[in-house]
């Protein structure tokens, strides 16, 4: 084992949950490499069950289907350029509500953190994937300011949106998110809230990386 993660001890687990839109993709990545940490956005795993469902025709909400299909998930499918947008957004969290599909997705994301440690962002990585994470931040921001944010995302890849539009989309996403039964979005206990509403990026991983900081304890995180 090597880096941050390596020694005798477990490997470092960084948890990084939260709401779409919050910035915590840009945050997890940038914590990895600040770390040396391998990254995984785990929300890509969702988004690619979704994805092949949809590509079959078939219903997001169909669990037989989405546990297939999630057996059934190669790596190759998270590389897809077709994993965003308001039908593949709705397709990822439909799977996700599924316990079936995040039951099949589950050791392969366990296994992914205990080869070398991981930053890893999703929903439930600090409550049900790596319940014992050294680390947990669950980034949050308004839904003003992350529908914001989505806005301007589409806007600087020249997609179309409407703002109003793209603010129900996320918020609809964030109810099913929080409301199913099964790993529902929240903050572990023992998590730390880092609300990014009025921080521009540094300022947000300037943050972040303190807060790493005080939970390892060290300075040479
Ligand atoms: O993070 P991202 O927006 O790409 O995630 C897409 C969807 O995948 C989320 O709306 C959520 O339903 C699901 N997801 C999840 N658990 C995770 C990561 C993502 O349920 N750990």
């Amino acid at each position: 084992m090597t880096g941050a993660g390596g020694g005798a001890a477990a490997p470092l687990i960084i948890a990084v949950d939260g709401p779409a839109a919050a910035g915590k993709g840009t945050l997890a990545r940038r914590l990895a490499a600040a770390l040396a940490l391998p990254y995984l956005d785990t929300g890509l795993l969702y988004r690619a069950v979704g994805r092949r469902v949809l590509d079959r025709g078939a219903d997001p909400r169909d669990a037989a289907v989405a546990e297939a299909e999630a057996r059934a998930l190669l790596p190759a499918d998270l590389d897809r350029r077709d994993l965003r947008g308001p039908a593949p957004d709705m397709a990822a969290s439909a799977v996700a509500a599924i316990p079936a599909v995040r039951a099949a997705l589950l050791d392969w994301q366990r296994d992914f953190g205990r080869r070398h440690g991981a930053v890893m962002d999703g929903r439930d990585i600090g409550t049900v994937v790596f319940p014992d994470a050294e680390v947990k931040i669950f980034v949050t921001a308004s839904a003003d300011a992350r529908a914001r944010r989505r806005f301007e995302e589409l806007r600087g890849r020249g997609v179309a949106a409407d703002p109003a539009q793209v603010e129900a989309e996320l918020r609809a996403r964030d109810a099913q998110d929080a409301g199913r039964s099964a790993a529902p979005m929240r903050p572990a206990e023992d998590a730390a809230i880092l609300d990014t509403t009025a921080l521009g990026i540094e300022e947000a991983f300037a943050a972040a990386l303190a807060l790493v900081r005080a939970r390892l304890g060290r300075d040479s995180a």
